[in-house]
């Protein structure tokens, strides 16, 4: 399997219960390398245009409040297969669907504050990475 790159994000809830270290420890137990990481605090705008894909969707604006509600850890993860094995770490989007030992099996509070947030396609990890990250900082 070839090697890829994925857009991983730290979600709010998770930074405020200060489980970065956790949940990254997790990334790296799986294999996947954190190529490029930063703290940021989004704009409820920010948020938006991220999760543009959802606007239609009743939850969009609960969705972008809490994005931008606190801190998160926008990530570049890197490894072998590293778009479906990083879905895989995180478990389904509700955490009552997620499979024992997943980071939101563990760690989410609800299907909206579900901790992480991972690309899930070649195109939308190129598009997503590229929305946070220059190619100067992915230093491998
Ligand atoms: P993901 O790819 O597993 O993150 O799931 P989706 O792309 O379907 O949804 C994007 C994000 O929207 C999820 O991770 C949740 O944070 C949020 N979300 C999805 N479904 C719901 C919902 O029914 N209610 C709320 N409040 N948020 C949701």
């Amino acid at each position: 399997m070839a090697i890829e790159r994925t857009l991983s994000i730290i979600k709010p809830d998770a930074t405020n219960r200060n489980l970065t270290g956790k949940i990254n420890a997790k990334f790296e137990e799986a294999g996947l390398r954190i190529v490029a990481q930063k703290r940021i605090h989004l704009t409820k705008a920010q948020a938006g245009k991220f999760y543009e894909v959802h606007a239609e969707r009743p939850f969009y604006d609960e969705l972008c409040d809490f994005m931008a509600s606190a801190p998160v850890v926008v990530q570049v993860l890197e490894g072998e297969g590293a778009i479906a094995k990083n879905r895989e770490v995180m478990g389904a989007t509700n955490p009552a669907d997620a499979a024992p030992g997943t980071i939101r099996a563990e760690f989410a509070q609800s299907v909206g504050e579900n901790s992480v947030h991972g690309s899930d396609a070649p195109e939308t990890a190129a598009a997503e990475i590229a929305y946070f990250f220059s190619g100067l900082e992915l230093v491998g």
